[in-house]
């Protein structure tokens, strides 16, 4: 496992990393092709995930718990004291998601944590997970769901249970917030018989297919 801060040199590392794999898939009879994924696209899945889970959710409480459980947003706790610790959960949430990640992948990686990196890329503030290895649809997909079902849709129905709207919001922020994960995941669809691997540089991924078969 390695732990670092994305930097110009880690970059290149990751570069030569991803074209000695391509070397490597290629002497194994694989041929690399790239899967990129829009930025803007993206952008407008999140925004409307959020409307929409987050719609079907509040709803979906409010019918359980009464339309007076509205009231208790904010519980007795102080409302600043409320938004500090949630965004204080958020944050150490955003870490939990890269790892979740990491540990779904591990187990199916040959050098297990060896071949897991977290970073954290100073550019955009955002931590990230890197598989160097490739990984078959099914691991691959697993690993990429991972966080979306751990820290957002089992938040969600929990919270339904318990009368939390603080983990209502925590849920539903938790499946945005793997928003990029699921937009791969759909695009996974067409690439059903591969090999995956994150791209280093490139919004999306590398799917590694046989040469002989054309798909
Ligand atoms: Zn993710």
């Amino acid at each position: 496992m390695r732990i670092e801060v994305e930097n110009e040199a880690i970059r290149a590392r990751k570069k030569q990393e991803y074209e000695d794999l391509v070397a490597e898939m290629d002497a194994k009879g694989y041929e690399a092709r790239l899967e990129k994924i829009s930025v803007l696209f993206a952008n407008i899945f999140g925004i409307l995930v959020f409307v929409i889970v987050g719609g079907i959710s509040a709803c979906t409480y409010l019918m359980v718990n009464g339309r007076d459980s509205i009231y208790d947003f904010f519980g007795s706790m102080n409302h600043y004291l409320w938004m500090l610790i949630f965004l204080a959960v958020y944050v150490v949430a955003i870490f939990v998601h890269e790892f979740i990640h990491g540990f779904l992948w591990h187990f199916a990686c040959e050098k297990k944590w060896g071949s897991i990196d977290f970073g954290f890329n100073a550019k955009n503030l955002t931590p990230y997970c890197h598989c160097r290895e490739a990984l078959s649809r099914p691991v691959y997909c697993l690993g990429a769901i991972g966080p979306t079902i751990i820290l957002g849709v089992i938040p969600i129905v929990i919270s339904i249970f318990i009368q939390s709207w603080f983990l209502l919001s925590f849920g539903v922020i938790g499946v945005v917030g793997g928003c990029g994960d699921l937009l791969v995941i759909f695009t996974l669809r067409k690439h059903r018989d591969c090999m995956l691997f994150d791209h280093p540089y490139e919004v999306g991924y590398a799917y590694f297919v046989e040469k002989q078969k054309n798909q």
